[in-house]
């Protein structure tokens, strides 16, 4: 990455995360010229150590019917997968109350369609992303197990799996031989366990190293800065201003993924986004690995089966701006995951290295890609939260399109900043 930047260029994004990366990617595709800016290291970004699921199965937004009542009982528990902290942060609180307010059956109704239209359309990306990037980053298809060890949970897996078949998202629950059969290499202890066939998964470190070396190839720029704040000329944004000088650019597109906000109010607009910090745990594993990623439903921990390394990943904490680890948390992820599985009894508590990661929540559960009416050259892509890697391509797919004035069938309007004025 470069220190200075000394061109001026017809886009400039800010954050080269999975979703500024695609962002990158179609917009040199469709023929512009890109400067990249970043501040941190790859392993920094939540794209980098995340589970890396592409989730058709994910068409239930988080702002759900129950999600704040579930918040509340678990935030007395130091070892709950979900952790709102409290605090008396007006944004904070402003936000929650938004979420609280989507939390209801018609916005899911109304999400639901949203999202399984833009995770399969990104899916497809993703399949077009495996042959053009000059490293794989190991796509499988292979589907999503989500198990569970509470015959209560069973009922919510069927209404699941109701709403899956009334949307044309395809699903099944597996019990018994049924469940054990589809990968023999797990050994699991659940009771059941709901199927998701169109689902797949990669490894997001190697994803976003196989985007940056490609751009590179492209002759997009990359600058190692912090973006702080922009060139106005004119009532325009004419460019970026960062720690290392200007990037004067024709668009800007903001995804800086939890730190949208920040960027956001250098333009008077206030973004509702909260960072979700995430912990992960990888370790290696020798042998004939398992191949189909799971969901231990109850203790919300995903298993993504990764090249010679399992990782275990979890924890959904809104305790704002900070990727402190808490040992506690990440010991809970490792405690619990033996009650699903066989052979993980010994999990290298002092061994492993946690990466924490925050996930940019919107409160809605729908990403924030577009333009405001103030600043119509500034394009927002973030607020992704837990799907920020499955829908990253069809992102950079929906601004580079918004940027050159194409049509699209994709939902767009869902997803406009503009729908939290
Ligand atoms: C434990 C865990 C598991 C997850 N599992 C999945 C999964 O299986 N599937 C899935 O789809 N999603 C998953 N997610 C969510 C996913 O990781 C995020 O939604 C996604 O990575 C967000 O990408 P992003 O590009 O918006 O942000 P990031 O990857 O965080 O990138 C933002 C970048 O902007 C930079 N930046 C910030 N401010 C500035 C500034 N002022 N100037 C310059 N640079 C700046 C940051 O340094 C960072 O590099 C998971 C997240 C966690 C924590």
């Amino acid at each position: 990455m470069k220190e200075n930047l000394n061109i001026s260029t017809d886009v400039a994004v800010i954050g080269a995360g999975a979703v500024g990366l695609c962002c990158a990617y179609y917009l040199r595709r469709a023929g512009l010229s890109v400067a990249v800016i970043d501040r941190s290291a790859p392993e920094e970004r939540c794209s980098y150590g995340n589970a890396g699921f592409i989730t058709p199965s994910h068409f239930v937004p988080f702002a759900a019917p129950g999600a704040i009542s579930r918040g509340l009982r678990w935030m007395l528990d130091a070892e709950s997968p979900f952790y709102i902290k409290p605090r008396l942060d007006a944004e904070f609180l402003r936000w929650l109350w938004k979420f609280g307010s989507y939390s209801t059956r018609k916005h899911r109704r109304y999400a639901m369609p949203v999202l399984r239209d833009l995770s399969l359309a990104s899916l497809e990306r993703f399949r077009e992303l495996s042959q053009s990037l000059p490293e794989s980053f190991y796509l499988q298809e292979r589907g999503l197990l989500e198990i569970y060890i509470d015959p209560k949970t069973e009922a919510d897996c069927r209404e699941v799996l109701e709403l899956a078949d009334r949307i044309g998202v395809k699903a099944a629950l597996l019990k018994g031989e049924a469940l054990r059969e589809l990968d023999p290499r797990w050994k699991l202890k659940a009771r059941g366990g709901l199927f998701f066939p169109q689902d797949a998964h990669i490894d997001p470190a190697k994803f976003i190293s196989a985007l940056q070396k490609h751009l590179l190839r492209e002759g997009v720029e990359f600058l190692q800065s912090a973006a702080s704040g922009f060139i106005r000329r004119q009532g325009r944004v004419a460019g970026v201003q960062t720690e290392h000088g200007e990037a004067p650019a024709r668009y800007i597109v903001i995804a800086n993924g939890s730190w949208a906000p920040e960027l956001a109010r250098r333009l008077g607009i206030k973004l509702p986004v909260q960072a979700a910090k995430g912990y992960s745990v990888t370790v290696e594993t020798p042998g004939d690995l398992p191949q189909i990623p799971l969901i231990c439903s109850e203790a919300k921990i995903a298993v993504t089966p990764l090249k010679g390394r399992i990782r275990f990943a979890g924890t959904l904490e809104l305790a704002g701006l900070n990727t402190a680890i808490n040992a506690r948390r990440v010991a809970a992820i490792l405690r619990r995951a033996p009650q699903y599985l066989e052979g993980f009894d010994h999990l290298p508590e002092t061994e492993v290295q946690p990466w924490a990661g925050l996930r940019p929540c919107s409160p809605d559960g729908l990403p924030i890609v577009g333009a405001t009416h103030s600043f119509p050259n500034v394009y927002f892509a973030t607020g992704h939260a837990m799907l920020g890697i499955s829908l990253a391509p069809v992102t950079g797919q929906i601004i580079a399109g918004q940027i050159c004035s194409e049509q699209t069938d994709l939902p767009v309007e869902a997803l406009s900043p503009v729908r939290f004025n």
